[in-house]
């Protein structure tokens, strides 16, 4: 099993408190957007330049940061529209939770 570097998983656990702190009727697409958006700039601030990329993870937050940057959140939006599993919220979940080696959440 790989350990994650705790950065990484402050990212992700910033990526699912913003998600507890959106309305329950927002957009799924707009919440993965916002979500996607608050884990990129938590990752950032842990590194001068792009982070590490020796995890599958780091690799994921690393892509998603130059889709940040060079293209914004339109960019970030197009990212998850075309990965049906980003655009659900559950799916979303589970993938992250997984990710980081969190329990998966129930459904509620
Ligand atoms: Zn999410």
């Amino acid at each position: 099993m790989v350990k994650e570097d705790p950065r990484a998983l402050a990212a992700v656990l910033a990526h699912e408190l913003t998600h507890a702190a959106q309305p329950f009727d927002m957009d799924c697409v707009d919440r993965e957007v916002e979500g996607h958006r608050i884990s990129i700039l938590v990752w950032g601030t842990f590194w001068k330049r792009r982070g590490p990329v020796r995890t599958a993870l780091e690799q994921e937050l690393a892509y998603e940061t130059r889709i940040f940057e060079e293209e914004g959140e339109d960019g970030l939006y197009d990212l998850i529209v075309s990965e049906p599993a980003l655009s659900s919220g559950v799916r979303a979940l589970n993938r992250s939770a997984r990710a980081a080696r969190l329990p998966l959440p129930g459904r509620y």
